[in-house]
């Protein structure tokens, strides 16, 4: 059998339904694809190969997938911290937004974005932002996947002046990555406090008739839901419900306050929940019940959400913030073992996406998503389960390579679709105007 390139690997994790782990194995790949997993010494007599990696100490795992962000954001990273949500939010993020987000800060901010997630083994995110054709050309040039939000909110920015605006310009973004190799689109209404029922309802009907997910920040924290329980006296989750968004394409983000009643709908929808555990810790925004979730039988999906309330867009340390809070949070210190929090970081992910026919896990005829860490560090060291390594002690410089549809976009470390120091230079461009 030929293939383009053949990765042998020490540890293969290959988040399958059984989580198999595979011991010196190797992975072919042709067109993008996964066309063989095998023992290594059976891929040497049996398949030829144009490129062989050696991953010696190596674990190969698939792609992460951020399943939530605000890519761009990365351009406000650090600008103001240790405020609550609401004055951070109204005193500092949105002035700052306002007086400065265009096109040229989306590609700078996106790029810089981008390429701190490849280097962290991000292959695929889920972004919620203006400007959002200007993310997806950007994305696409540096090879990565990502599902570019089609935002919708009900206030006029430098983007749009509607909600008609806002739809149809989302609309068409549609149209032109339809059948784009790694580009996809999803409704990406920003949250139930910032628009409005008819923009809603419409999403609700386009959402079903494109078969795209929606994306929405849903009960963040507890005065959003008072808030809304006063005006209207409903829960903005049952309104949701009431405007037929409560399905299996709703992404819906944070989710700190669920009564049971709503988990049971999740599961019963099959609609997803995004945690983001440490931008809800870092805005003191409340816990996301993940473990009643997931035994409730809830899609959970992990993001970092944007780089200004994070600070960084680092799936490895959402993983492991992820697997210690659920156990905090419910008690129970086996409650998200490290197994669960890698599917939350990727087949969880994708299937949130509606993607999980072509990513999220290491499984034949799969794209070639992939994410080599060198765990031969001292930190990493000895090393019984190569899973609790990647989840409770890797860190990011521990990711040397990355592919993604079987292209190289990180080997060794560095990056071969982006130039690191423009790309540094442009942000702190904007950093020297912003801070002034
Ligand atoms: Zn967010």
């Amino acid at each position: 059998m030929y293939a383009e390139l053949l990765i042998h690997a020490e540890w293969i994790l290959t988040v399958d339904s059984e989580n198999r782990q595979l011991t010196d194995h190797a992975i072919a790949v042709a067109d993008g694809r996964i066309q063989a997993i095998l023992p290594y010494e059976e891929a040497r007599r049996t398949i030829q190969a144009e490129q062989t990696v050696e991953l010696p100490g190596h674990v190969l795992i698939p792609g992460l997938i951020n399943a939530h962000t605000h890519a761009s954001m990365s351009l406000l990273r650090g600008l103001a911290d240790d405020l609550p949500l609401m004055t951070w939010l109204h005193e500092h993020i949105w002035p700052t937004e306002g007086r400065w987000v265009d096109a040229s800060f989306v590609a700078d901010g996106t790029r810089l974005a981008v390429l701190e997630m490849l280097r962290g083994g991000v292959t695929c995110y889920n972004d919620m932002y203006f400007h959002p054709e200007v993310s997806a050309q950007v994305t696409a040039e540096a090879g990565m996947r990502a599902v570019i939000g089609m935002i919708v909110v009900d206030f006029p920015t430098g983007y749009a002046a509607s909600p008609d605006e806002y739809i149809a310009k989302g609309l068409a973004l549609h149209e032109r990555y339809r059948d784009h190799p790694l580009i996809r689109v999803a409704w990406a209404p920003h949250a139930p406090y910032s628009v409005s029922d008819a923009p809603l309802q419409r999403i609700a009907t386009l959402a079903f008739e494109l078969g795209v997910p929606v994306h929405i920040h849903l009960h963040e924290t507890r005065d959003e839901v008072e808030n809304a329980v006063n005006a209207h006296g409903e829960r903005p989750f049952a309104r949701l419900d009431r405007l037929g968004l409560i399905g299996p394409s709703l992404v819906s983000v944070h989710m700190t306050q669920l009564e049971d009643a709503e988990i049971a709908r999740l599961a019963e929808t099959g609609a997803s929940v995004v945690h983001c555990p440490e931008s809800n810790l870092k805005l003191a925004s409340g816990f996301c019940p993940v473990a009643k979730l997931l035994d409730a039988g809830v899609n959970v999906a992990l993001g970092t959400d944007g780089a200004a309330s994070n600070n960084d867009l680092n799936l490895l340390g959402e993983m492991r913030t992820a697997a210690l809070l659920g156990k905090g949070v419910s008690g129970s210190a086996s409650a998200v073992p490290a197994t669960e929090a890698l599917r939350m970081a990727t087949i969880n992910g994708a299937r949130a996406l509606g993607l999980d026919n072509e990513i999220g896990s290491i499984e034949l005829g799969k794209s070639a998503d992939l994410v080599a860490l060198d765990l031969r560090d001292p930190h990493t060291q000895p090393l019984y389960h190569p899973v609790s390594q990647l989840v409770y002690a890797a860190g990011r410089h521990q990711v040397r390579q990355v592919w993604v549809r079987g292209r190289q976009v990180i080997r060794d470390g560095a990056p071969t679709t982006l130039h690191v120091a423009e790309v540094l230079s442009e942000a702190q461009i904007w950093a020297a105007r912003i801070a002034e």
